[in-house]
């Protein structure tokens, strides 16, 4: 918004602060006039003014709808009318029979276009809110409460006054009849506020009140029940300025706005209480003084209070009661399936426990999960996610017996409560056959989605109180999660060795994060040497866990976890710094060993983090290392996974100097064309492939085909997992050049390094490629 937007907003404001102190100073002045008295023409006049100001509001703010407006202008209209004619013939305090009925034949369609303003303005706040019965019955107690008191104390004490003509009578009584009509409407208008109504809401409720206050005074004095024409004007005036402060605020554009919420809950309540004591309360206001015929109007409103009031009583309840079986149903139940949730097993299980209710000698839980139903979600969109979640829903249900229960758990879990099993035989059958259930694909409108299960089960037969209803759950769910580590679609049986796998993997989960500031991590260093003299060429950093209670916990336990928590970047940054630290120490403690590298092991979350190749940079400059001595090994079958993404870091990180290793080459599948792409020096020929050599043809001839192609390729080539004298001399023969092995050395800590390096010797230059052609 500009700033002169802004600066026509703020006037804007100022127009309508600018009519109610002009409203406040006129009328201050009207009713302190020494010599005015009657102010017979403030009335027309404060009419003529306020339509003013609301043909401004309505030209200036444009209001959509613009009836409310529209009908404002003709009750103004009215107003001023009925007012210039009651000045102009005199009527007021005439109480005569020639008395004209025309002012008041204006006043009042002057309401009635009030009326229908203000209900339309209700209509469109509330919308189909509006037909809510309780607010109407509200509406109606406060309107014959009202009326009531109106009859009381205002109707029919005009209506006794015998010697003035029956229509003045008449007319006069129906001011408060109307007002009262209006009173009605704006409490069912009042109803409908939302959290936060603008301005103009207030300000037209202001200047409802005002002319209720105003036509209870004009009766009074009409009636020369009390002598106060010269304040007569006052609360009408009150009326009309509050009108021209709602006409000319800004918010006069959203009093018809749709609102979103309504608060009703705490007045709702008190309406109730409202209803209940309306009657009595009236009935002890009633004159005894009164004629039959007064006291049979006043019987049949208060008849009809009564009735809204019973009404408005029993709906309460009846909602009350309503409400609260419904929740104790979406309590217990899924939103999406409708099928029972966690509470309601939760619950069947304590119970059927405490024997309350009725199992067979044995039952079984199964733990549903469907398989990768992430996937569904994130590539087909949610909605045909939860079209799949009802489907299976509906499969599993179909698929049950009549005494088995299908609950949802959230998100994609199921479980299925077998009230009555033989035996464990049987209830792995049921288990089976509800995972073969997944076999035809799912038909989501148009589309199919083939889909599988893991499943766990719980097995019970022992009711000693060895195992609770919390266990059996529990359980279901560890078995579920040894099914889906087995690769999913697979049914497992719960049994007690599983609990410890799963609260060791917890330990490891919750502990991992702590040991590097427990120092409890460090980096053993394994050589890599030259075949041809078994002198060392580099160390690959391999980090060592040693934890307090568990002991050494091997780093295939603790990767994979740190990868799924997120924890793998802190953890390798740390690798990273120390490793090319301790090689700088060792730079300076060993001599010639300048052209020693150290290779690092770099898992792809690191790559794909915007602030890996700083660390490196930064590693290696503080340090103090050539980048050439660094090299960094990522897993064959991650690295072909991610290479579109990932090429550019490693372009880069070689730009700058550091070598790129391809580890476990040949787990991976990597295609012919893709190792050609592929942006590394250095190829580590996987265990798994050594291992066979010089024993087995297969491996070895296909080992002889990756040294080729790696050599082809212009790789520096690494067999890892040497382990014998046989194997190293059949690489050779290949014409493989480095190893890493047990043959040679196992790992060893940082400061055993220099004399370990000292006994196998170092190589004079960096890692090389070919040696001779292997033909
Ligand atoms: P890797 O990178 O393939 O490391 C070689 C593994 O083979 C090491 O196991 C090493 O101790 C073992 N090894 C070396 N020579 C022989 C041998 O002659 N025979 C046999 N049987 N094994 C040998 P380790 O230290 O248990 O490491 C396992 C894996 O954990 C590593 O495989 C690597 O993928 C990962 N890893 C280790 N340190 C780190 C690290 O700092 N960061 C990351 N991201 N991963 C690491
Ligand atoms: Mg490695
Ligand atoms: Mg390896």
């Amino acid at each position: 918004m500009g700033a002169g937007a802004e600066e026509g907003l703020a006037e804007r404001g100022a127009l309508s602060s600018t009519v109610a102190v002009v409203g406040a100073v006129w009328l201050a002045l009207h009713s302190t006039w020494p010599f005015g008295g009657d102010g017979d023409l403030t009335f027309p006049a404060l009419a003529l003014a306020t339509m003013a100001a609301v043909v401004t509001g309505i030209r200036r703010y444009q209001p959509r709808p613009l009836w409310p407006w529209v009908l404002s202008l003709v009750a103004l209209v009215m107003f001023f009318t009925g007012a210039a004619l009651r000045v102009s013939l005199g009527t007021l305090g005439d109480l005569s029979e020639n008395r004209s009925a025309l002012p008041e034949l204006f006043t009042i369609t002057g309401y009635v276009a009030l009326g229908a303003m203000i209900y339309g303005i209700g209509r469109e706040r509330l919308g189909s809110r509006w037909r809510d019965i309780n607010a109407t019955l509200d509406a109606a107690i406060a309107g014959l409460s009202a009326l009531a008191l109106a009859w009381i104390y205002l109707i029919t004490p005009t209506l006794a006054q015998h010697d003035i003509p029956v229509d003045v009578r008449l007319a006069l009584s129906s001011y408060p009849a109307l007002s009262i009509f209006l009173l009605v409407i704006g409490f069912r208008f009042a109803t409908g506020w939302g959290s936060t109504p603008p301005f103009a809401f207030h300000s037209l409720l202001v200047a409802l009140v005002s002319m209720l206050v105003g036509d209870v005074v004009y009766m009074l004095v009409e009636m020369n029940v009390v002598d106060v024409a010269r304040w007569i004007d006052i609360p009408y005036g009150v009326g009309f300025v509050a009108w021209a402060v709602t006409a000319t605020h800004p918010s006069m554009r959203t009093i018809t706005d749709r609102i979103t919420t309504v608060e009703t809950a705490p007045r709702r309540g008190l309406s109730v209480v409202a209803a209940a004591v309306a009657v009595p309360g009236l009935l002890l206001l009633a004159r005894p003084d009164s004629s039959t015929a007064e006291r049979a109007v006043l019987a049949l409103i208060v008849v009809a209070l009564m009735l809204c009031s019973g009404i408005r009583v029993y709906r309460a309840l009846s909602d009350h009661a309503r409400s609260e079986a419904r929740l104790s149903h979406l309590v217990k139940h899924d939103q999406l399936t409708d099928l029972p949730n966690r509470v309601w097993i939760d619950g069947h299980l304590n119970d059927m426990f405490a024997g309350k209710v009725e199992h067979g000698p044995a039952i079984a839980l199964m733990f549903l999960d469907v398989d990768r139903f992430k996937l569904v979600n994130d590539r087909l969109g949610h909605s045909v996610g939860d079209d799949l979640l009802r489907s299976v829903a509906r499969r599993l249900t179909e698929t049950c017996r009549a005494s088995d229960v299908v609950a949802r758990f959230g998100g994609d879990e199921f479980v299925i409560l077998l009230a009555s099993v033989r035996d464990e035989a049987e209830a792995l059958e049921v288990a089976e056959r509800t995972r073969l259930t997944f076999g035809p694909p799912f038909v989501l409108g148009d589309i199919e989605v083939a889909s599988a299960t893991s499943i766990g089960l719980r097995f019970v037969d022992d009711w000693s109180g060895a195992i609770t209803a919390d266990t059996v759950v529990r359980d279901a769910d560890t078995a579920m999660y040894a099914a889906k580590e087995s690769g999913g679609n697979a049914v497992v049986l719960f049994d007690e060795r599983m609990h410890e796998r799963v609260s060791r993997r917890l330990v490891l989960e919750g502990e991992v994060r702590l040991a590097i500031e427990r120092n409890q991590l460090s980096l053993d260093y394994q050589p890599i040497v030259d075949l041809t003299d078994g002198r060392v060429t580099g160390l690959e950093a391999l980090i060592r866990w040693d934890h307090p209670e568990l002991g050494r916990v091997p780093p295939d336990d603790f990767i994979p976890v740190c990868e799924e928590i997120g924890y793998i970047v802190e953890l390798g940054s740390w690798v990273l710094d120390r490793a090319v630290a301790e090689l700088a120490r060792i730079r300076s403690a060993v001599e010639h060993s300048d052209k020693l590298s150290v290779a690092v092991n770099v898992s792809v979350r690191q790559l794909r983090d915007q602030r890996f190749t700083d660390r490196v940079a930064r590693a290696v400059l503080e340090h103090g290392v050539p980048p050439t001595t660094l090299c960094l090994e990522i897993t064959e079958s991650l690295l072909v996974e991610n290479l579109g993404e990932l090429s550019e870091t490693l372009e880069l990180l070689r730009g700058f100097g550091v070598r790129v290793a391809i580890d476990d080459f040949g787990t991976g599948y990597s295609s012919l064309s893709y190792l050609r792409r592929l942006p590394v020096d250095e190829m580590k020929i996987d265990r798994e492939f050594v291992t066979g050599l010089g024993r087995d043809q297969a491996d070895d001839s296909v080992v002889a085909a990756m040294i080729a192609m790696g050599n082809a390729l212009g790789f520096s080539i690494v067999a890892e997992g040497v382990e014998t004298a046989q194997q190293r001399d059949r690489l050779i023969a290949l014409g493989c050049r480095h190893a890493q092995g047990y043959a040679f050395e196992k790992p060893v800590p940082a400061d055993q390094v220099p004399a370990m390096l000292q006994r196998l010797g170092l190589a004079a230059g960096p890692r090389l490629r070919v040696i001779r052609d292997p033909a």
